[in-house]
């Protein structure tokens, strides 16, 4: 970092950027990401997301992460969270167990269920049909945001549907590529009509194919991965875009991930898709209890640049680099920069802490995510956090903004400018400390792992 700042400002162009009259190229944002002092590329975050959403409001969802099943048919080594069929802990919940927990949901204000599941080859179309309907049907004002890319990509390989041919599970590929492609369009306008509202980003993990085969063993492929979601905004689903780093990757393709999306997203937009991408949200990956982690680590303060940057090094992707706080405000920043077609991005607290998630608001996010009712994921990979919207309210409050409660369309329901605010009703702290909080677990992480939501089991306040 020991380039002057005018000299970085002038190659980036970043002011003209920073006023959405130009866009970074890749070479700019490794620049960038490598060159820019931390406080001033968290500030060149902050001035975009002021221009996109103000300067006085940041926002939070309530709902719950609800995993219908943990059976799973794909090996990802980062995962922590799957089992086989048979295994004495694999469960599937069924729509009356949904249900409850929805009604939960509904007691603490909820608004919207992000419902994700491992891909269990087991349970037929009328599993998901019946379950999407019941939900619209009971609970006509939830926002159902369910199923990720690559339960959509085992759908069209398993779901027996008239008229479309079945392969083994984690084939898909091996349907000629019009059938697969009528048989997903089928399958996302069902599942539309059935009541799904939205489509959750989880899946995405790393985009460059080197990491991908490395991680995610039997699961889509990118392209798979960008495909369901263009084919979702084709008929009216928007999506969320996420990345989880720190890991195999470089920098580089970290960038490459993220201007996917960006490119996917111009091609939603110039095309009037009626869907489109909402938000991008990227957390760091949590190690502990997954097959990746018993990888060797990086030492960052180590002389010898991290294998992982160099394809040809014999332990590219052999090794670990893990991202801690200041590489995750880096990147947030970075992707506020880079994603200037993408509306809202979002604070990785659940994994990062709440001070850390709350210090993202000064790195260019926009939204503090959900409030922390279930989480099984990211929680089985070793490390969790959970809020409940008192604090969620103080942690954005304490941070310079206005809490505002918003709904899956980022639409604002509730501005919390008044002292009949959450947080402002809390007389004694000493209940809600966030230390009292946090959660180290031995339980299972997984792709479908969402930082976009989430559950109230997980609530464990003092006092409450
Ligand atoms: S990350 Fe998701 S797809 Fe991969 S093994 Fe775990 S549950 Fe299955």
């Amino acid at each position: 970092m020991s380039i002057p700042l005018p000299d970085l400002e002038e190659r980036t162009g970043i002011h003209q950027v920073i006023a959405g009259k130009a866009r970074l190229s890749k070479q700019q944002a490794l620049d960038i990401f490598h060159n820019a002092p931390l406080f001033t590329l968290g500030k060149w975050a902050t001035q975009v997301a002021n221009r996109i959403h103000g300067e006085k409001i940041r926002t939070y969802v309530i709902d719950r992460n609800i995993n219908y099943t943990n059976v799973c048919s794909a090996t990802c080594t980062f995962c922590a969270f799957k089992r086989k069929a048979g295994d004495h802990d694999a469960y599937t919940l069924d729509a009356e167990q949904i249900h409850q927990k929805i009604d939960q949901l509904l007691a603490i204000g909820g608004t919207q269920i992000l419902l994700q599941g491992g891909m269990n080859p087991q349970l037929p179309l009328p599993y998901y049909t019946q379950l999407l309907s019941s939900i619209q049907t009971k609970y006509p004002q939830v926002h159902i945001h369910a199923f990720s890319p690559p339960e959509f990509v085992e759908f069209v390989a398993v779901l027996d549907i008239p008229g479309f041919p079945t392969t083994a599970a984690g084939k898909s590929h091996t349907l000629p590529e019009e059938i697969w492609l009528k048989k997903l369009d089928h399958i996302l306008k069902t599942f539309k009509e059935a009541g799904l509202n939205s489509i959750p980003g989880g899946g995405a993990e790393m985009f460059a194919q080197h990491v991908r085969k490395r991680i995610g063993q039997g699961k889509a492929t990118t392209e798979q991965w960008l495909t369901v979601m263009s084919q979702a905004h084709k008929i009216g689903l928007s999506t969320s875009a996420t990345m989880m780093f720190g890991h195999l990757e470089s920098i580089e393709d970290r960038i490459d991930h993220m201007l996917l999306f960006r490119d996917a997203q111009d091609t939603a937009l110039q095309q009037h898709y009626p869907g489109k991408y909402h938000a991008f949200i990227a957390w760091p990956y949590q190690p502990e209890n997954t097959p990746l982690g018993k990888l060797p680590q990086y030492d960052p303060e180590s002389d010898e640049p991290f294998p992982g940057e160099n394809l040809d090094h014999p332990l590219n992707g052999k090794m670990l680099r893990l991202a801690g706080a200041t590489d995750y405000l880096r990147t947030q920043a970075l992707s506020r920069l880079l994603l200037d077609n993408i509306h809202s991005i979002g604070s990785s607290w659940v994994t990062m802490g709440p001070h850390i998630g709350q210090t993202a608001l000064a790195f260019g996010a926009s939204d503090m995510g959900s409030v922390m009712m279930e989480e099984n994921v990211v929680s089985s990979a070793g490390t969790t956090y959970a809020l409940n919207e008192q604090l969620i309210c103080h942690l954005i409050r304490d941070a310079g903004f206005i809490p505002a409660q918003r709904d899956n369309d980022y639409n604002i329901l509730q501005t919390h400018d008044t002292d009949r605010a959450p947080d402002l009703q809390v007389k004694d702290w000493s209940t809600m400390r966030i230390k009292a909080l946090h959660h180290q677990t031995d339980a299972p992480s997984s792709c479908h792992e969402s930082q976009e939501a989430v559950e109230p089991t997980a609530l464990t306040i003092e006092g409450q």
